[in-house]
């Protein structure tokens, strides 16, 4: 995190063609004194000129997808990927459907555009449009399987594809799809099966295909998507869709088993809420600088945007060619020199694939084809996906001055934090069943009426850049200490560091925090009653949690330090089975993601199981009578399970094989990533694990020591009691049991 807050806020809306160069500039040379933040409805991006590819088999998934949550952690930027809504032009605001406004000091917006199509037809389950790309195989491929399977029990019968827009998208799709059928009909699940014949038909609104292209280029077209078997329908729009068939706009009708639907560009139609000027169209206007015509700092790029007196075609190769000119005038606008134009190019290599190893193309009025067209293409757009894929990760841990990490990896070691305790001389205060010396997830305290209230307090460094994100996973990682007694959060107060800089900077940042963690608060029914802010050299949040327990028993964590701990009787090996209820890897994966090294997949998985309550598993736990639970933070799951286990005459045995773990956290472990915390944690704890049949080269041994923020609970239930708990807990996994066979307090493997 920044040590003073930015001046400026630069806000790309959309992270496609035109503002990946923005992000890749920004890893090269940020603007002094600004931040960045980007917006995107995916932390994918998709390069489209190699989706055809990707059906024809050429590329793989990955090598279109530019990853957002890399690429902006490696330029450190925001990324956020919650819906937009609209802007307030006169406060200079993003608006978001759930979290509060993103105020910003100059917005670019290159949301791309959407297939022309109506909403009943768009609506319809057959209608497969070829935007969001970033889902377009999935929504592909479910029901092509489903059609090749009824085909086969119809044998004889063909599937019949048609494919409605005849640009350059809908064209090179036409060529590339039966590839693509072809390879779902040969996987292992299906080769035995008989294939059935494949029939595409590319459906056209003009009378001729590619009506930019060169008349060169669209002979050489349709004559290799004719001798390809693939019927061409120019001058037809589909106007209806039905079970078996499309309807034109003549009346007649075409069989169809699935509806592809690649039409020209239409706009978005957020474009429409955002109060900017538009073109005839719906588009953005914009003046040859890409500022919007309207007197606020608002750029357009791309697809998105239309240049007042100057229109081009709605495609990739302008997009790109936009890049630079965007990012020069984004630092002429801040230092108040005059923009720079954007020319259109006149004239630009257009390549298709036809997914055979070949390519048909043209420049200016020379069209050609071949093998050697398919390499140069081949070559032009590895090139141009690899600069966003390649970008350097952030530096590793450097020994003079190792990363420190965020969230529950900002701890201090447990040895630290136990020997000190251990030296105080606190005294033993009446009505505090449960407190310093026993070190529980939460203090309890008497009040005079006989009231019993759980008392928890957690904080650290924000763990993401996103504030908003970083107020819930605090909220929901401090009431985790109170749901792991058996208790109720039922207020709050908040604790909060703010990095200085100007008022309005800190203001903005502290909504984000307590809306953030308001959001949570509010599904809890958790009032936030209060605080204390700071000022500090990084942004630190936190809760003290007042928590009502929810009846007489609490969950307890191990004896503590005091012999007479008040409480369950010791924890008894008596079938006694250890569950989890969230997968491990939190600390590694956050460690990752501070170096650029998290990909966009683990990413999400991770923010999805942070962002996970255990209030539900804590409540059916507790139900069922669970009698000793903690939730596992810090620490990690050894110091937290020899925490359970302190005081005790009984052990624990793991079995590594069934840990349940995050996405990427064993490849990142392996190869040398950790949190700050972790070495620490694996020097405190090592000596009280005993190796019996495992061994520390497991893979998921180093995930032992792994802290978490926002993790799982640890419960001890009973074995039919688990049986129960695991029914109703589908996410928990039982990772071992409570024996009598290795020395008091430890840890069997
Ligand atoms: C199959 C196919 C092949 C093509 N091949 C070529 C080609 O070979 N050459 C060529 O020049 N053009 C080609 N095009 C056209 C080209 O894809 C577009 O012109 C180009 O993508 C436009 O770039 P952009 O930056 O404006 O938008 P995009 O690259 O589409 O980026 C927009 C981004 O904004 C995101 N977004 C959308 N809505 C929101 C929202 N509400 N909030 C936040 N983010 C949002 C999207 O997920 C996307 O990542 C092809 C199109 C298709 C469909």
């Amino acid at each position: 995190m920044q040590q003073t807050l930015p001046e400026r806020t630069i806000i790309l809306l959309g992270v496609g063609h035109t503002h990946a160069h923005i992000v890749r500039m920004w890893a090269m040379a940020p603007l002094p004194e600004s931040r960045l933040v980007c917006l995107s409805d995916f932390p994918t991006a998709t390069y489209s000129g190699m989706l055809p590819g990707v059906l024809a088999g050429n590329y793989r998934r990955e090598q279109m997808e530019i990853d957002l949550v890399r690429l902006c952690s490696a330029a450190g930027a925001l990324l956020i990927t919650d819906p937009v809504t609209g802007l307030d032009l006169d406060r200079r605001e993003v608006l978001f459907q759930e979290r509060p406004p993103l105020e910003f000091d100059l917005l670019s917006i290159g949301i791309g555009s959407v297939p022309k199509v109506n909403a009943k037809l768009a609506s319809d389950a057959r209608v497969v449009p070829i935007k969001p790309m970033q889902t377009f195989l999935e929504r592909l491929e479910t029901p092509l399987l489903g059609k090749l399977n009824e085909k086969r029990e119809q044998a004889g019968t063909p599937l019949r594809v048609v494919i409605v827009g005849g640009g350059v998208g809908g064209v090179e799709v036409a060529f590339c799809l039966p590839r693509f059928i072809a390879s779902l009909a040969r996987r292992p699940e299906q080769a035995e099966q008989p294939q059935p014949d494949c029939r595409v038909t590319l459906i056209h609104g003009g009378e001729e295909l590619m009506p930019d292209a060169s008349s060169a280029l669209r002979r050489r077209v349709e004559r290799s998507l004719r001798e390809r078997g693939i019927e061409i329908r120019s001058g037809h729009r589909v106007s209806a869709v039905s079970r078996d068939e499309v309807q034109l706009d003549d009346g007649t009708t075409l069989p169809a088993d699935l509806v592809l639907w690649s039409t020209g560009a239409a706009p978005p139609p957020l474009l429409g809420r955002l109060g900017l000027p538009l073109d005839e169209r719906g588009f953005l206007l914009t003046e040859p600088t890409l500022k919007t015509t309207a007197p606020v700092p608002v750029f357009v790029v791309g697809d998105t945007g239309t240049i007042r007196d100057q229109p081009v075609s709605k495609a990739g190769v302008y997009a790109v060619r936009q890049g630079p000119v965007l990012w020069n005038n984004i630092r002429n606008a801040f230092q108040g020199r005059p923009l720079d134009a954007y020319r259109p190019q006149r004239r630009f290599l257009k390549l298709l694939n036809r997914g055979d190893g070949t390519a048909l193309g043209e420049y200016g009025s020379y069209a050609f084809e071949g093998t050697w067209a398919w390499r140069l293409k081949d070559w032009i757009d590895v090139r141009f996906v690899e600069k966003y894929q390649l970008l350097k990760p952030m530096p590793m841990n450097d020994e003079a001055e190792p990363m420190r990490c965020h969230g529950c990896g900002s701890k201090i070691s447990s040895t630290s934090l136990f020997r000190t305790l251990g030296e105080l001389d606190a005294p033993v205060a009446a009505g505090v069943p449960i407190g310093l010396r026993e070190a529980d997830d939460a203090a309890v305290i008497e009040t005079r009426g006989g009231d019993r209230l759980a008392l928890t307090t957690d904080f650290f460094s924000a763990p993401f850049e996103d504030p908003y994100l970083s107020g819930r996973v605090a909220a929901l990682h401090a009431m985790s200490d109170a749901f792991a007694m058996g208790a109720r959060p039922t207020s709050a107060m908040a604790l909060i560091t703010l990095p200085p800089g100007r008022s309005s900077r800190q203001e903005e940042l502290l909504r984000q925090l307590i809306e953030g963690s308001l959001a949570e608060f509010r599904r809890s029914g958790t009032a936030l009653v209060g605080g204390h802010t700071t000022e500090g050299l990084e942004t630190v949040i936190g809760f003290s949690i007042v928590a009502e327990p929810w009846g007489e028993r609490l969950c307890r964590k191990g004896q503590g330090r005091r012999a007479e701990a008040q409480g369950p009787s010791a924890l008894s090996p008596q079938p006694s089975t250890l569950i989890l209820t969230k997968p491990l890897g939190t600390g590694v994966l956050l460690a990752a993601h501070r170096q650029g090294r998290c990909s966009a997949e683990w990413y999400q998985a991770l923010v999805e199981s942070m962002l996970a309550s255990v209030e539900p598993a804590a409540r059916t736990a507790w139900e069922l009578g669970a009698e000793w639970m903690t939730d596992v933070t810090g620490f990690g799951l050894a110091g937290h399970l020899l925490e359970l286990l302190r005081g005790q005459p009984v052990s624990a045995r793991l079995d590594l094989a069934r840990l349940p773990l995050l996405p990427g956290s064993v490849e990142l472990a392996a190869s040398g990533i950790a949190s700050s915390l972790w070495p620490a944690n694996r020097e405190a704890f090592w000596d009280q694990i005993e190796f019996v049949s495992g061994d520390e080269h497991h893979p998921a041994f180093p995930l032992l020591f792994d802290p978490q923020t926002c993790g799982g609970l640890l419960v001890v239930l009973e074995e039919k009691i688990a049986t129960e708990f695991l029914s109703r807990t589908p996410d928990a996994t039982v990772i071992g049991q409570i024996t009598n066979t290795g020395s008091p307090g430890t840890i069997e493997i």
